[in-house]
C-alpha cells in the first residue's frame, strides 16, 4: 500500500491552546506545536498497514483464547476429579 500524505487541518494546542494550521505531512514528518514543543500529530510510515497486522493478531489471538473455552470438560471439574482420585475430597 503507498502512503498517502497527510491533508492540511487547523486545531489548537492541547497544552497551550495555540491556534495552529498544520500543513500536509509526509511519512514520518511530526508537527510539534511551536510555542511550547507539544506534539500535535505524526504521520506514521505505513500506519494502516501497521493497524491492519494488529488487528489481524488480535483476531488469531482471539481464536486461540476461544479454543479454550470449548474444551469439553471445564478446568473445575477436573479439579475436582483429580482431588477425589487423590482422596482429598470426601
Ligand atoms: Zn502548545
Amino acid at each position: 500500500m503507498t502512503s498517502a500524505t497527510a491533508e492540511p487541518f487547523s486545531t489548537a494546542c492541547l497544552e497551550c491552546d495555540q491556534l495552529l494550521d498544520i500543513p500536509a505531512l509526509q511519512p514520518g514528518e511530526r508537527a510539534n506545536c511551536p510555542r511550547c514543543g507539544h506534539l500535535i500529530t505524526s504521520h506514521i510510515k505505513d500506519g494502516f498497514d501497521r493497524s491492519m497486522v494488529f488487528a489481524l493478531a488480535g483476531v488469531v489471538l482471539l481464536l486461540v483464547a476461544c479454543s479454550f473455552l470449548l474444551d469439553k470438560e471445564p478446568y473445575a471439574l477436573r479439579i475436582r476429579e483429580f482431588r477425589r482420585q487423590q482422596g482429598l475430597d470426601r
